[in-house]
């Protein structure tokens, strides 16, 4: 996958950018968030440019995959965090502002201010079986 211009991480990955640098390898790079939300805050991206997660191979998300239990006790071990967010904003209605896959490992501890406190819905009578079907079946198989 090549890299497309004008992307930032793609320009990170690079070298054409500066970043703080904490892990890479062939595929992987982790370096700190220019905007933190709590001290220690990583990026974890693929090398390779893929704007959201579905479209990439399930042999790169799998090497990305692959390092964030490691990264996470990093970021808590040096933070101090007693707990991290993982989060991939996927899409721009996602929140997404950077269009180049990527997690963050967000530090977070008692009393943080941080909050994540979402509304959860219900679904009505039959609905939550009826998607089950559809997406096992799009999956090609049964659950
Ligand atoms: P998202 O809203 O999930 O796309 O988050 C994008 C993240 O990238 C934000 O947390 C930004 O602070 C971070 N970011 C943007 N530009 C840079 C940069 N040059 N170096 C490090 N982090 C960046």
């Amino acid at each position: 996958v090549a890299a497309k211009p004008d992307c930032v991480f793609c320009k990170i990955v690079q070298g054409e950018i500066p970043s703080h640098r904490v892990f890479e390898n062939d595929a992987v790079l982790a370096f700190m968030d220019i905007g933190p939300l709590a001290e220690g805050h990583l990026l974890v991206i693929p090398k390779a440019h893929y704007q959201t997660i579905d479209q990439m191979s399930a042999e790169h998300a799998a090497e990305l995959g692959r390092v964030l239990p490691q990264l996470t006790g990093v970021v808590q071990q040096v933070s101090g965090a007693t707990g991290c967010n993982l989060l991939q904003n996927n899409g721009v209605v996602a929140g997404q502002a950077v269009l180049h896959v990527h997690f963050h490992i967000i530090p977070r501890a008692a009393q943080d201010g941080l909050g994540y406190r979402w509304h959860p819905k219900s679904y009505p009578d039959g609905r939550a079986a009826e998607l089950a079907t559809l997406m096992s079946t799009a999956l090609g198989r049964s659950a």
